[in-house]
């Protein structure tokens, strides 16, 4: 067993495959986790390079060992990841055994939040009050370390005391948990241990991908997406870690806003804006199940979000909730298939007046850094608020645009206020649209607002994350190598 670049990329490894006592004995190649050639193995654009180029070149393997059989397995890949990987491995005509995809036991739904966690979970922030170590257990996926910490710490901050199964302050006994790549190893043990017992002390795991493969976690009632994944195969996979001990029904939520989205393929992107078909259907189409023999789930409630709003059961658990968030008056849902027509008169004035409250903004903000000595962020950090960028996407999609969660599902607004703002723009420009004036001068007495801004942006560390998941690199077999190993072809001999 090993890594591919040890196989091919030094001349030892490769003389020790085709050594003949060794091919003699070899009777199977297998390649594990093989959507990771796909998604590993190729530059994700023109003119970039590959993360793991050695994963492209397993191929190589069929011209060293000679004729020996090759298996491929992975537990999610889609169809174009399958004729990949089949492409990659030069697999003529390969037998496939494939199982579905689909899990009856599983509701699928997602749901736009705005910028402020209290609001997000405010009912589970509850729950784990009153119920603590009994809490249904949940585990909330974060795309980024940075994302997982502040989740973690707004948790902290609200739970306080209450965080603990017991008074005792022992950290063994946190309700809530966070887990990627960089927390300790003790800690490590102590929640993956928890977590593998039915009704150990972790309710709530705030985690990035590094909870991935391999990991036994039982009784998951609920998974959380704060933020879609990457793509829909890394989606299907962290939202089967529920419900995998038994029959129950679990439930699979994405929660997002649009600027949670900028790191997003463009499958999972439809995925969670589509509002008008079976949620299942549109993520099981993607991984070669039939949809016309797809069993109707019944009642038609158990299905996805969409399903439930045309079920008929009329049983009292039709009106559950898939996720319970706190909208207050001001942010009704989103308006999923209301939709308007716009003149072209209609949308350069709203573009006049997009331009008018930009420069209004940033007007607004420049006299408080003036007065109140708030810290000056630079240009780009303020446009980051609402710049050019944020009318272009108000604009294309104004034919949609009717309330302020509306305006978080379309547009990359991390800021109530300023959300506010735009929809009040609407309201000025459409008759349609139900809004109050806001206060003349919005009351800013926390900065933070502007500070959140790049909470959604990756790093150099994070954006790696996002798009290639080096977490599951820090495996254990790996941490014998060096880690610079790219071009380590030169070994001497
Ligand atoms: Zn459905
Ligand atoms: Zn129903």
């Amino acid at each position: 067993m090993a890594h591919p670049r040890h196989f091919f990329s030094t001349k030892r490894w490769r003389a020790m495959l085709s050594n003949d006592p060794y091919k003699k004995r070899l009777c199977l190649v297998a390649v594990d986790e093989a959507h990771w050639i796909s998604h590993w193995g190729y530059a994700m654009k023109k003119g970039e390079m590959a993360f793991r180029k050695w994963f492209s070149r397993i191929n190589e393997i069929r011209s060293i060992v000679g004729k020996v059989p090759l298996i491929a397995l992975t537990a999610t890949a889609t169809t174009s990841t399958r004729l990949k990987i089949m492409r990659s491995l030069e697999m003529k005509s390969p037998t496939l055994i494939m199982d579905s995809a689909n899990r009856d036991n599983k509701t699928y739904a997602v749901q736009v939040i705005t910028p402020d966690p209290a609001q997000t979970f405010k009912t589970l922030v509850q729950e784990l009050k009153e119920h603590k170590g009994l809490t249904e257990r949940t585990i909330i996926y974060c795309q980024t370390i940075k994302v997982t910490t502040f989740l973690y710490s707004f948790f902290m901050s609200e739970l306080g005391d209450d965080m603990y199964i017991d008074n005792s302050g022992d950290p063994k006994k946190r309700t809530v948990e966070m887990f990627h790549s960089r927390i300790d190893d003790l800690n490590r043990d102590h929640i993956l241990e928890s977590m593998g017992e039915p009704n150990g002390s972790v309710r709530v795991l705030i985690a990035t991908i590094a909870y991935g493969m391999g990991i036994d976690c039982k009784n998951v009632k609920t998974v959380l997406h704060y933020g879609p994944s990457y793509n829909l195969e890394t989606y299907l996979q962290e939202s089967g870690r529920a419900g995998r001990s038994n029959h129950e029904m679990c439930k699979s939520v994405v929660l997002y806003s649009s600027l949670m989205m900028k790191h997003c393929s463009e499958e999972i992107k439809s995925y969670v804006r589509e509002s008008s078909t079976c949620r299942r259907k549109i993520l099981l189409k993607n991984f070669d199940v039939d949809l016309e023999k797809l069993p109707a789930a019944e009642p038609a409630h158990n299905c996805c979000d969409f399903c439930k709003k045309n079920c008929k059961c009329q049983g009292d658990c039709c009106d559950f909730v898939f996720f319970k968030s706190l909208f207050t008056d001001i942010q009704e849902g989103p308006t999923d298939c209301l939709s308007r027509e716009v003149s072209d008169a209609q949308r350069a004035n709203l573009r006049q007046k997009l331009h008018y409250l930009k420069k209004a903004l940033r007007g607004q903000y420049l006299r408080r850094v003036r007065l109140e000595n708030v810290p000056m962020f630079t240009p780009a950090k303020l446009s980051g608020a609402f710049g050019d960028l944020h009318v272009e996407q108000v604009l294309s999609n104004c034919e949609k645009i009717f309330t302020v969660t509306d305006i978080f599902k379309f547009v990359d607004i991390w800021n109530l206020s300023v959300a506010l703002e735009v929809l009040f723009t609407f309201g000025q420009v459409f008759c349609d649209v139900d809004v109050c004036e806001p206060v003349e001068e919005p009351e800013h007495n926390d900065t933070s607002e502007f500070a959140d801004l790049d909470i959604f942006d990756f790093d150099i560390e994070d954006s790696v994350l996002a798009g290639i998941q080096e977490e599951m690199f820090y495996t254990a077999e790996d941490s014998l190598f060096a880690p610079n190993e790219e071009e380590s072809g030169s070994d001497v001999e």
